[in-house]
């Protein structure tokens, strides 16, 4: 129920709201009652917040009927989710009604109820994006931190974010459904552990954490419809990486490290690279050295970068290549030079040659993608398996209710 007057910011989870989430896992064992129980309880209540995005304002009666769950198992789900915010009485179907008899209620989405949140750490700053019941994004927001900052720091920036866009567009975090981060590539065994177990402590829920960059790439890829199956994202900023979208899927590799496009050697002997070799397109395509590019610099760049996705497109044979991230945007006379680069390097092969086109998501693509993998529905995303950071992981959630 929406109450007015001063916005809670900080969930206020009771011992119990908090155990219950603490043994919510989306890999519960099975042979675990409590955690099957628990599992069950999350499918019938993402049942019970589908059929009202789906419907709109339903009584209970429809929905027993839309989500086939008994009236009794409907009734404990629905008094929960209006306990933690997520749904609303919004009305009474009185005015719809001829007959006799007490008139029902009519259940909604609760506008104000934040249930995903996506979080993208760059080198320099942290983006968020906050998706309410209904899938739509209701907030947006970046802070800054030091680039020196050590990852624990950075997530509780993060989480001092997200409660002040809270406070600012009067969300509610009770009903959390999914949470997601996405992390600089290199420092991803550091990072990932220390930014899940902030998040996961902050939010109750488990975390979705992979690279930044795929995430970038999901949400451009999303943007673009199903038309494109086959695509190339290249993230030219503090940072170079990229993403993939093979037959339609995000494609993460063996180990999760697929779309390094930024260590690829294109200069033997250039300069030294943070990841220890010589030269890799990173080293040459980084905003720093870009600054006061002349057109010159542009062509050495775009060069560079052509080869690079020269050689990764007749690999890979995608139908779309997309260019984001901070140098592109401050140089906008790079993107017709690396399409021209790719064209020259994959001239002569066989096939189509890709579309090159500019990222359309802006600064807030890596937070979007996490949202769309927090949100978890796309089907970019079948068979998908970022790491996930079980709440359970974290024995300090528990601890804290007392
Ligand atoms: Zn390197």
């Amino acid at each position: 129920m929406k109450v007015e007057g001063p916005v809670v910011v900080r969930p206020k989870f009771s011992a119990r709201g908090l155990s219950e989430k603490f043994l919510v896992s989306s890999v519960a064992p099975m042979n675990d009652d409590i955690g099957v129980l628990a599992l069950t309880r999350r499918t019938h209540e993402k049942r019970v917040l589908a059929a009202l995005r789906v419907r709109g304002a339903s009584s209970r009666a429809q929905l027993a009927e839309s989500t086939r769950l008994s009236r009794t198992t409907l009734s404990v789900i629905v008094a929960d989710l209006i306990a933690r915010g997520a749904v609303v009485v919004a009305d009474t179907d009185a005015s719809q009604r001829r007959g006799s008899g007490r008139p029902a209620a009519l259940l909604a989405l609760d506008p104000g109820s934040a249930q995903f949140l996506g979080f993208d750490f760059g080198h320099r700053r942290v983006a968020i994006a906050i998706a309410g019941a209904s899938h739509e994004v209701v907030a947006q927001g970046e802070a800054e931190y030091d680039e020196r900052s050590g990852w624990r720091e950075r997530a509780e920036t993060a989480v001092d974010l997200a409660w002040s866009m809270g406070a600012e567009h009067r969300l509610h975090f009770g009903a959390i459904q999914g949470v997601a981060a996405g992390v600089t590539g290199r420092s991803r065994d550091t990072a990932e552990p220390v930014v899940a177990g902030e998040l996961a402590a902050a939010f109750g829920i488990d975390v979705i954490v992979d690279n930044n960059v795929r995430f970038a790439g999901l949400a451009e890829a999303s943007e673009r419809g199903s038309r494109f199956s086959n695509a190339i994202y290249l993230h030219l900023s503090d940072g170079v990486g990229g993403a993939m979208v093979v037959g339609g899927r995000l494609y993460q590799g063996a180990d999760r490290f697929a779309g390094e496009f930024g260590h690829v050697v294109v200069d033997p002997d250039g300069a030294l690279c943070r990841c220890g070799k010589r030269g890799c397109l990173e080293t040459i395509s980084r905003i720093g050295a870009l600054e006061g590019a002349s057109p010159a610099d542009l062509d050495e760049v775009a060069r560079d970068v052509g080869r690079v996705l020269g050689a990764a497109a007749m690999v890979l044979n995608p139908d779309l290549i997309v260019i984001g991230g901070r140098v592109p945007t401050e140089h906008p006379g790079l993107l017709a030079r690396i399409e021209v680069a790719v064209e020259e390097s994959t001239a002569g092969s066989a096939g189509s040659r890709p579309e090159v086109r500019a990222a359309v998501c802006g600064p807030f693509a890596g937070a979007l993608g996490s949202l769309i993998a927090a949100i978890h529905e796309s089907p970019l995303l079948a068979g998908y398996d970022g790491t996930v950071f079980e709440t359970a992981q974290y024995p300090s959630i528990g601890k804290a209710t007392g």
